[in-house]
């Protein structure tokens, strides 16, 4: 079985994650912790490129082919074979991200993204997401609280993180047999209670 969490920054999902791993792991089951965009190795590049100093700005598109090729290796290279073995497979973020960030937010067509991204997981789509919901304002507050994040202007963050929230509620309006929309601005001992309760009753 494989998971994705998913939500905007500051929502909560790399917790939710190691719990969801614990507790699945607590009932003798074998799991994948993983993320993206750095879940294989060439994720790894990815990052530093996406972190990095630019000469010149990166495109959506380049951004959104630079993600799909980390996304290519890591479902090949870790995602399917745990898959095969019989593991699960709980990944911090997966192709959601890619439609909130770059269709939604920065406007990379959807007819580009949906033939991208069948090429790219083809069948290996998560049997659950759980998309962790939280206000914008509250997503800020948290970002903001941690240390190394950047001083940008709060309230045009605030409009940024409100528009990739909505695209997730898009995403868990087009998939809604995959989705469930998670309350995270909830305790997190709570969150993850829900996120159990939820596997447990479909299996
Ligand atoms: O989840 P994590 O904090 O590692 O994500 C790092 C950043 O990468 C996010 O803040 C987000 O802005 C960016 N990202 C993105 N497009 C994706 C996935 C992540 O722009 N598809
Ligand atoms: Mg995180």
């Amino acid at each position: 079985p494989f998971v994705s969490i998913e939500g905007i920054d500051g929502s909560g999902k790399t917790l939710q994650a190691e719990f969801l791993a614990a507790s699945l792991r607590a009932r003798n089951l074998t799991v994948l912790r993983t993320k993206e965009p750095d879940g294989g190795w060439i994720g790894l590049g990815v990052r530093s490129i996406l972190t990095a100093e630019r000469p010149s700005p990166l495109s959506p598109q380049e951004e959104m082919l630079l993600i799909s090729a980390a996304r290519f290796n890591h479902v090949r290279g870790v995602i399917r074979p745990a898959l095969v073995a019989g593991n699960w497979v709980v990944t911090d973020r997966f192709v959601d991200s890619t439609f909130a960030f770059q269709v939604y937010q920065t406007g990379v067509s959807e007819r580009a993204f949906e033939e991208i991204t069948a090429e790219v997981v083809g069948n290996t789509m998560p049997n659950f997401t759980f998309i962790l919901d939280i206000d914008a304002d509250t997503a800020v507050r948290r970002r903001n609280a941690r240390a190394g994040k950047p001083g940008d202007d709060p309230a045009e963050a605030t409009r940024n993180f409100a528009r990739i929230r909505n695209g997730y509620l898009e995403v868990a309006r087009r998939s809604p047999r995959r989705c469930y929309i998670i309350d995270a601005t909830a305790m997190p001992r709570v969150v993850a209670d829900r996120i159990m309760s939820i596997i447990i009753s479909q299996l």
